[in-house]
């Protein structure tokens, strides 16, 4: 494996900050018209990148798959296109369990009074008003006898269900803080607690078994906690209930009623929560489209999944990569409306679910995948794109090291080309196009924070955003998107020698089944 920086033809004085947006493109080294022009929308004072986030992330906020929330952003990104003079359409692909959160008030009641920092999880039934309860923590179990005896005596209760973390203190804080020993040893519980945990779990017949038993028994509902390890942060997923509410609780909220009732010190609960279920809901991807002028049955894809989880409000998981390939559009739109290929720009429903939106849109578009000149995707996160791996496609490294060269120096100086590289075996939605031989690339940026604090939590909000990085990554979508349409020829897709198989495509799932 060998990485290159690509050359750039001069390098500048960089203006970082909130100058950037000063540049003008007389001091860019190129001649290139339209790079110009996409330098100066994308990064001066015409930037959209900030309002766009702001109505996406606040005012409709997350895009759980088929919920209210994600039809208003189809909604809304189709309007929007259509204000800009973009072709833009729903395409449905399936359909998906229909879900409307309403609120979730959770107030611990005894022994003293607080109100809870959690909501429910997503898919989760919703209580019928108040219910009040005290709250039980899981036993230790050696068998399935002794999750029949406890199950007996459960029922109006609220089951606290996770394994109970012994510090909601971030990592880097012990690290740079605790003496080596204490911060050993603190490593050394959390490990033991999570093996106890899973061991009495697995000796009662699995999570499956105690869940059923829970609701089986009648319990008012299931307490979970799941901490993202950093100051705050919690994942929030799907809801393991079917008939009673499933309520997730910050690590300090769930530390807190699992020390109370693990004491025996008689935690009380009232738990308000609003849930709808609406039948399998049509989902969509929203698919946009600059007609090619000389070869229109070829294609340059730029991608984004729309849908997300609905803990946060998808800020980083994906509303930047949304408003990243929005604000390229509309910046194509207006400096390159007549491309040489068709470039199109997709927003996926259903990644979340498995890649769904793009999966189904490359069995539905075989004319798309014979006719891909590049699809460039991006799915993690905020900050500048650093990294794009040439996925084992001989001939990429050629086309990216030519686009780069007509690229300014302030966007491709922090880019590492990964050349050949190796093809990915997941994680978003280029692997759609990757697992059929097209040429499907990720276009990356850092990764650790985003793992630790913003992927799938309560906090991944518009606050979260990065926009200078933002306005950097649209505007190098957008030269993408212009150079690939422009490239004399066709992106190679011969495929390096694995000691693997390729990836191979996994059929779209076009219902949840229930
Ligand atoms: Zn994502």
């Amino acid at each position: 494996m060998r990485s290159v920086r690509p050359l750039a033809f001069l390098a500048l004085a960089i203006v970082s900050g909130p100058g950037t947006a000063a540049i003008s493109a007389q001091t860019l080294p190129t001649d290139d018209p339209v790079i110009r022009a996409i330098w100066d929308m994308g990064m001066g004072e015409a930037s959209m990148v900030e309002p766009l986030a702001q109505v996406l992330m606040d005012s409709i906020g997350p895009r759980l798959s088929g919920s209210p929330g994600q039809r208003a952003a189809d909604a809304w990104l189709t309007r929007t296109y259509a204000s800009w003079g973009v072709e833009a359409r729903e395409e449905q692909y399936g359909t998906w369990r229909g879900w409307d959160r309403g609120w979730t008030h959770i107030d611990l009641l005894e022994p003293r009074v607080r109100t809870l920092n959690g909501t429910m999880l997503a898919w989760s039934p919703g209580t019928e008003g108040p219910v009040e309860g005290e709250i039980v923590a899981l036993p230790t179990f050696s068998g399935p006898q002794d999750l029949t005896a406890w199950a007996a005596g459960i029922a109006g209760r609220f089951v606290a269900f996770s394994a109970a973390e012994p510090t909601c203190r971030a990592p880097e804080s012990w690290e740079a803080l605790a003496t080596p020993e204490s911060w050993e040893r603190m490593q050394a519980l959390q490990t033991e607690t999570a093996r106890a945990w899973a061991t009495s779990i697995r000796a009662a017949g699995g999570q499956g078994a105690v869940i059923q038993a829970i609701e089986d028994a009648g319990a008012a509902g299931v307490l979970t906690g799941r901490w993202s390890a950093g100051w705050g942060a919690n994942k929030i997923f799907g809801a393991p209930t079917e008939r009673i509410p499933a309520v997730h609780l910050s690590c300090e909220d769930y530390g807190l009623v699992h020390r109370l009732a693990a004491h025996g010190q008689g935690p009380r609960l009232r738990l308000d929560a609003q849930a709808e279920f609406l039948g399998e809901m049509p989902v969509y991807n929203i698919i946009g489209e600059l007609p090619g002028t000389e070869l229109p049955d070829e294609y340059v894809l730029l991608t984004a999944h729309l849908d997300s989880w609905d803990g946060g409000s998808g800020a980083t998981d994906n509303g930047s990569g949304t408003i990243m390939m929005m604000e390229a559009m509309r910046i194509l739109k207006q400096v390159y409306p007549n491309p040489r290929r068709t470039i199109l720009v997709a927003h996926w429903g259903g990644e979340e679910q498995g890649l769904i939106g793009s999966s189904a849109f490359a069995e539905d578009h075989p004319e798309v995948v014979d006719g891909l000149q590049a699809a460039f995707n991006q799915d993690n996160g905020t900050w500048r794109i650093d990294f794009i791996r040439m996925q084992g496609f001989l001939g990429a490294g050629e086309h990216f090291g030519r686009w780069f060269s007509a690229m300014p120096r302030e966007i491709t100086q922090h880019i590492e080309l990964d050349v050949p590289g190796v093809p990915e075996t997941g994680g978003s939605d280029h692997m759609s196009f990757i697992c059929r031989g097209t040429a499907g690339f990720r276009l990356q940026s850092h990764y650790p924070d985003y793992r630790q604090y913003t992927w799938h939590t309560d906090i991944d909000t518009y606050d979260k955003l990065v926009f200078d990085d933002l306005r950097n990554n649209a505007t190098l979508a957008a030269m993408l998107a212009y150079l690939a349409s422009e490239d004399p020829e066709r992106v190679g897709t011969e495929q390096r020698a694995l000691d693997r198989d390729w990836p191979s495509c996994r059929p779209a799932r076009r219902s949840s089944g229930g």
